[in-house]
């Protein structure tokens, strides 16, 4: 069963528009030299003295409001709390100039063109869905040279869940362009665990990978992989 209740009969999409919504890290945005949450694991460090990897597949989680929780309760044996997260995202945020500040950020081939086309589309809202928090995911966004201000964007700020997350973008986006329901909803993501939190929600899912990842998303169930952005607007139309 939807989250969402995306059944035309209960919105007012008279427009009949759809939903397209992207994830940053390996998807808007490709994965850093350095990978892309160095900033998050030297926080955690300087932040609580724990030391983690950049690597986030044995967490329940797969946001960053999420995973700080698991790793206070697991390592501290205790609740997280609203100072933890306060005191953590001020040292993330200057980590974040340590490590990515001489060394940008690339923006993945035709997602920049992508989001420029679907700005214009008679037939699709786009909007951003990040595990990231809001701050660290806008960040990532304009270390690339994207230009997202007038794009809906949900982050780890608005739950601790990809699906609440996903459920946070769909809302914005709604209210951005007075649409309270879309025909359909497609998420693009790189990873397995957005393959899931759109079937969670009964979306669409188009993944952009490549090789072993492409294959793991395939394993999970993607149906709809390509390597970049490029014949993404004409898959949309296809999925
Ligand atoms: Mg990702």
């Amino acid at each position: 069963m939807s989250i969402i209740d995306l059944d035309p009969e209960t919105t007012s999409n008279k427009g009949g528009k759809n939903l397209v919504v992207f994830d940053i890290d390996g998807t808007l945005v490709r994965y850093h030299r350095k990978r892309n949450d160095l900033a998050y694991v030297h926080a955690v460090k300087e932040t609580f003295g724990i030391t983690v990897r950049d690597s986030w597949s044995d967490y329940l989680s797969s946001t960053d409001s999420g995973i700080l929780c698991e790793i206070i309760e697991k390592n501290l044996r205790r609740p997280c709390s609203p100072a933890d997260i306060s005191g953590f995202k001020k040292n993330m945020a200057a980590w974040l100039d340590i490590d990515y500040g001489g060394e940008p950020f690339e923006s993945m081939p035709g997602a920049k063109e992508c989001l420029t086309q679907l700005a214009d589309s008679p037939l699709w809202c786009a909007a951003i869905a990040t595990g990231n928090w809001e701050f660290s995911g806008c960040y990532k966004l304009r270390s690339a040279g994207f230009d997202f201000k007038d794009i809906p964007f949900a982050s780890a700020d608005d739950g601790s869940s990809r699906e609440i997350i996903l459920k946070s973008a769909f809302l914005k986006a709604g209210q951005k362009s007075g649409i309270t329901g879309f025909k359909k909803a497609v998420y693009v993501g790189d990873w397995t665990w957005d393959v899931k939190a759109a079937a969670a929600l009964g979306w669409d899912f188009i993944g952009i990978a490549s090789g072993d990842e492409k294959k793991a998303i395939m394993d999970a169930g993607a149906r709809h992989v390509l390597p970049d952005f490029n014949g993404l607007i004409q898959l949309l139309d296809r999925v």
